[in-house]
């Protein structure tokens, strides 16, 4: 038995069932790669889900969690430490936003910016201001696992099983402006939505929805709630996804790639929101630790020194375009789109996108299929247009070997495939 079949065999026994792992064990990596038990190499296209944005084993976030750890891992919010102002003036700086609460992950960061909707929306009744308690979420989105989350979460398998949810939530069609007009009134008091939506399948909202939303929320005092957990800190080329709208929302949430893998998430808004929020309003135990926050400093601070919001620019564009490339000779690939290194490539089956992440782990190269039919590529911000040439080579290889089976098969009567 290898050390992957005993870990395997212990899991499926000891561990709950919620994940259906690719058959790998990595024990190790630097920069673009990680490693397996085996010393083998990955090409990481998808850096845990959009978290290693500095590629593993950054030597800044070695050293950030080396040097903070040696000081003070963690204190609570009872008490002050060096790290959370530092780490909130960055931020607000990079966002437009003016204040921050820090959270461990991006669902709870999410429920915080849902808490502190609805008492804003609370405040301005008290002042006399006709505001309900709705919140418009859109078809596709993904904001997490807990249950405000969750509830504001589209698809109906992450929800069902766990009625009754969270009550007040409307799902409006996706950029469908006239769907958006006919559901906003002021019963609601928050629009949410990602700029560009990740589990979705990495669709960019259109500009004039994202812009009447905007309009709609200003018109009756709700708020407009951006989630940036998974297209925010520099992926697409800029902090936020919504700063290529040129469009700033009152809350905003961030958190995968926020502290380099430390877990972290962040709520940020206006000085206007934050007035909602006092003291035992809200809370969390470990958010906003002193390990964290260095680390999410460091990881800013390693971001601009290197240049990587110009490169994610420059090799997104550059993916993209090979990828348009693929698409010209592959019919199987219907769509190709995103921003930065936030980059998908839509295909035309459910078992060519399984067919094609199972040939890529084969081939040593990593990425996933997100809404059963989307491949995507969420790569550390440190990747290079030779590793993105390596990946393109093996979807050529892989659509066409794909393809001929196909053929193959119809030729000799089988079942077509997709
Ligand atoms: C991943 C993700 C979340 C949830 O973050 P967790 O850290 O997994 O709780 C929320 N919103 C978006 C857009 C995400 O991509």
């Amino acid at each position: 038995m290898t050390k992957l079949d005993q870990i395997r065999a212990a899991e499926s026994r000891l561990l709950l069932s919620t994940y259906d792992r690719s058959p790998v064990l990595f024990t190790g990596g630097e920069g673009v790669y990680i490693t397996d038990e085996n010393g083998t190499k990955y090409l990481d296209l998808l850096s845990g889900i959009g978290v290693n944005a500095l590629g593993c084993n950054h030597p800044v976030i070695v050293n950030a969690i080396a040097e903070q750890s040696k000081k003070l891992i963690h204190t609570s919010n009872l008490f002050y430490h060096e790290g959370q102002a530092e780490l909130a003036l960055r931020l607000a700086e990079r966002t437009g936003m003016d204040r921050a609460f820090f959270a461990n992950s991006g669902t709870e960061a999410w429920e915080g910016a849902l808490k502190l909707a609805r008492a804003h929306a609370g405040v301005l009744r008290s002042e006399g201001k006709q505001i309900g308690t709705k919140f418009l979420a859109l078809d596709q989105s993904f904001h997490g696992r807990t249950y405000g989350a969750m509830s504001t979460t589209y698809k109906a398998k992450y929800r069902e099983p766990f009625g009754p949810v969270v009550p007040g939530v409307e799902f409006v069609k996706f950029s469908d402006v006239a769907d958006l007009r006919a559901k906003f009134s002021n019963e609601v008091c928050a629009i949410l939505l990602e700029a560009i939506q990740g589990e979705g399948g990495i669709r960019p909202l259109t500009q004039e929805f994202f812009r009447e939303a905007r309009a709609l929320a200003s018109s009756t005092g709700a708020l407009l709630i951006v989630d940036e957990i998974q297209a925010g800190m520099g992926r697409t080329g800029k902090w936020c996804a919504y700063q290529h709208y040129g469009i700033q929302p009152d809350i905003t949430t961030l958190a995968k790639p926020l502290a380099g893998g430390i877990p972290m998430g962040a709520v940020l808004c206006t000085e206007e929101v934050a007035r909602s929020f006092h003291p035992g309003m809200h809370g969390t135990t470990f958010g906003g630790g002193p390990l964290a926050c260095a680390v999410a400093i460091a990881v800013i601070e390693a971001i601009e020194k290197d240049g990587l919001l110009a490169k994610a620019t420059a090799v997104g564009d550059y993916f993209q375009e090979r990828l348009r490339g693929l698409k010209e000779k592959h019919d199987a690939i219907v769509d190709v789109r995103g921003k930065g290194l936030m980059v998908a490539a839509e295909l035309d089956s459910a078992e060519l996108g399984k067919t094609a992440v199972a040939q890529m782990l084969k081939r040593h190269i990593l990425i996933n299929c997100t809404s059963d039919t989307v491949l995507r590529f969420l790569p550390p911000y440190i990747l290079e247009k030779t590793h993105v040439d390596t990946a393109i080579a093996a979807l050529d290889e892989i659509f066409t070997e794909y393809a001929t089976g196909q053929g193959a098969a119809a030729s000799a009567g089988g079942h077509q495939r997709g």
